[in-house]
């Protein structure tokens, strides 16, 4: 084995056995912000054998502050954070086989994104994508670590579907819009993001290496500026539960997918098509390209409009930057992409 993990194997809860067991597995990454791209790091560099990373978005100079796997240069060529964080995977650790998804993480998607992973691993930013994901996994038996942080505070948990309690066991509801922090309300500072991706990531390999009596078994959550730690003791799942008492996967079933989204800590829009479809990007930018300057990689195409700046992808959705406003938004989209 590899001289690379000698270190990790000396560590004798993960041992040689435990190492190749990291070796052999595959992790699913949803969402590659700031969270995400720190599990990207760990788990790589741990030596997980195959990670699927699946994100809608691109690096920003904003994002450079917090998210460890970015560079500059990523933010100049507006590269999606699904593909920069595979070409730093491979400089950190080529033996990793990274694949790279960019794209929205919805209903039509998630069962598949999850299908042969041996774990499921929360980097997201928005709670609609968490719930979906819980239903996926309670109703496909797998296991995800659920992770958040905002401003200085963060919260994590681990759901073992029939084991644990899940997500909507715990939050019964989504958080409405707007009552809650964001990062783009209330910031963010790095250390958190290290702190809750150090325990999710800690969890993964002691899942995945089947050490599940070292496993927290707890809520919790940290402040790190206030100095507060605390973990709320879970049990049993909740029998009442929506999700995984009952199996009603209403986030899952939903027949109004969320076509537009306000992008937190952006002042941009996302419009996403209404049934999946592949955009020809470089025939898309040809047609543009008569009209007005179009910037392109094999990713995305960008042009500016009224003071806004469009990216499009691949799966024909698009980011509008410079309004929160969805109207204006998706009268952008109509323009310019169709309905
Ligand atoms: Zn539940």
């Amino acid at each position: 084995m590899n001289e690379r993990y000698s270190r990790q194997i000396l560590f004798r809860e993960i041992g040689r056995e435990g190492q190749q067991k990291l070796l052999d597995s595959r992790v699913l990454i949803v969402g590659c912000g700031a969270l995400g791209a720190s599990h990207a790091e760990m788990l790589s560099r741990a030596g997980v054998g195959r990670l699927r990373i699946v994100d809608r978005d691109f690096v920003e100079f904003t994002n450079l502050q917090r998210q460890t796997l970015f560079k500059e240069q990523d933010a100049e060529q507006r590269l999606p954070k699904a593909a920069a964080a595979k070409k730093r995977v491979a400089e950190i650790n080529s033996e990793v086989v990274v694949e790279e998804i960019v794209a929205d993480v919805n209903n039509s998607n998630v069962e598949s994104l999850i299908s042969d992973c041996d774990l499921i691993i929360d980097g997201t930013d928005n709670f609609l994508v968490r719930y979906l994901v819980n239903d996926a996994c309670v109703k496909n038996n797998k296991t995800w670590i659920y992770g958040a942080a905002v401003s200085s505070y963060g919260t994590t948990m681990t759901v073992i579907p029939g084991s644990t309690p899940c997500l909507r066991c715990i939050f019964e509801d989504m958080p409405d819009a707007g009552s809650s922090p964001t990062c783009d309300t209330s910031g963010v500072i790095m250390p958190i993001i290290s702190s809750i991706s150090a325990v999710q990531v800690t969890e993964a390999i002691k899942l995945l290496i089947g050490d599940i009596d070292s496993l927290h078994r707890s809520l919790m959550q940290i402040d790190i500026w206030s100095n507060d730690w605390h973990r709320i003791k879970l049990t049993e799942p909740n029998s009442d539960c929506v999700c995984c008492g009952q199996h009603k996967y209403e986030f899952l079933d939903a027949e109004a997918r969320e076509f537009s989204a306000v992008l937190c800590g952006r002042n941009a829009v996302q419009i996403a098509p209404p049934r999946p479809t592949e955009l020809d990007l470089a025939s898309f930018a040809s047609r543009l390209n008569s009209s007005m300057p179009v910037k392109q990689n094999e990713y995305l195409v960008r042009f500016d409009i009224d003071g806004q700046e469009v990216t499009v992808f691949r799966d024909a959705r698009a980011i509008i930057k410079g309004t929160d406003d969805i109207a204006a938004a998706r009268s952008i989209y109509a323009r310019f992409i169709g309905t």
